[in-house]
């Protein structure tokens, strides 16, 4: 179902208030690793909106590789995350990491996010295929892209055809970036299926110094758009600091992805 064989026309996923998922137009989402005070996030939604980015990435349930890290603040920094993204016209992305979580988050996000350590929880894929709200599929650390078609199979089999594959990057035996950025995939999934392909630059080498380069490798790729981690003070976010961009870099970045993208 999520092969171009089954739908030839591309999906597009419309959120509402204009903002638009898929192709013909480029997707930015931007945010800090995890949701960390009502003042950051002020102060990151000011910058996007000042940057007329209209969805806001962050997580509150946070897969941590060590239980001693920050695991993020839960429904209650979930629902001061919607409030102040309405109030300002900003949509959200946030990961929900088990079953039991979709209903409770449901009404306060607008996409549900799968991370890469739960793109095979057959269950939370089930129950996702089940809500109305779009669902963005993270690639597996060692998945390969026939299994992140199959991982969307999944939503889609189940009755939830709204859609998106992020590709974040792979474990591979390369030690000198976090994870291998596989922009193979880009076409490829391109080519494969209908569905909107993202592109995560900050997971997928792990360096802030990088990450706007392969950014903009991503959207020439062909990729429908870009979701990276953006912090008022990276050295200082909860998590994932030294993948993420500060105010000024994130703002060039955006500068630079419009421009690529018009070269297209
Ligand atoms: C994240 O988006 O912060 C995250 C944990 O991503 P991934 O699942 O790709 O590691
Ligand atoms: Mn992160």
């Amino acid at each position: 179902l999520v092969s171009r064989k089954w739908r030839v026309r591309p999906t597009v996923l419309d959120l509402g208030d204009g903002v638009r998922i898929g192709e013909g137009s480029l997707t930015l989402a931007a945010g800090p690793c995890s949701i960390e005070s009502e003042k950051q996030m002020e102060l990151i939604m000011q910058h996007l909106v000042d940057n007329d980015v209209r969805i806001m990435r962050g997580g509150v349930f946070k897969p941590r590789s060590s239980p001693y890290a920050f695991r993020g603040l839960g429904m209650e920094g979930l629902k001061d995350f919607h409030r102040m993204a309405r109030e300002r016209g900003i949509k959200i992305v946030t990961e929900v990491m088990q079953v039991s979580q979709v209903e409770e988050m449901h009404d306060y996000v607008d996409v549900f996010q799968v991370g890469a350590r739960n793109t095979q929880n057959f269950n939370l894929l089930d129950a996702l295929g089940g809500v109305d709200k779009p669902v963005m599929i993270k690639r597996g650390i060692s998945g390969t892209i026939e299994e992140l078609l199959s991982s969307a199979e999944y939503v889609f089999s189940g009755g939830n055809e709204k859609l998106i594959l992020c590709e974040r990057g792979i474990r591979t035996f390369e030690t000198a970036s976090r994870n291998t950025l596989d922009l193979n995939a880009v076409p490829i999934l391109k080519e494969k299926t209908h569905l909107p392909v993202i592109v995560d630059p900050s997971h997928g080498i792990g360096i802030r110094e990088y990450v706007p380069t392969m950014a903009l490798a991503g959207v020439m790729a062909g990729a429908d758009g870009i979701i990276y981690e953006a912090h008022e003070k990276p050295e200082e976010a909860a998590s994932d600091g030294a993948q993420t961009l500060n105010f000024q870099e994130s703002e060039r970045l955006i500068r630079n992805l419009r421009k690529v993208y018009a070269l297209r």
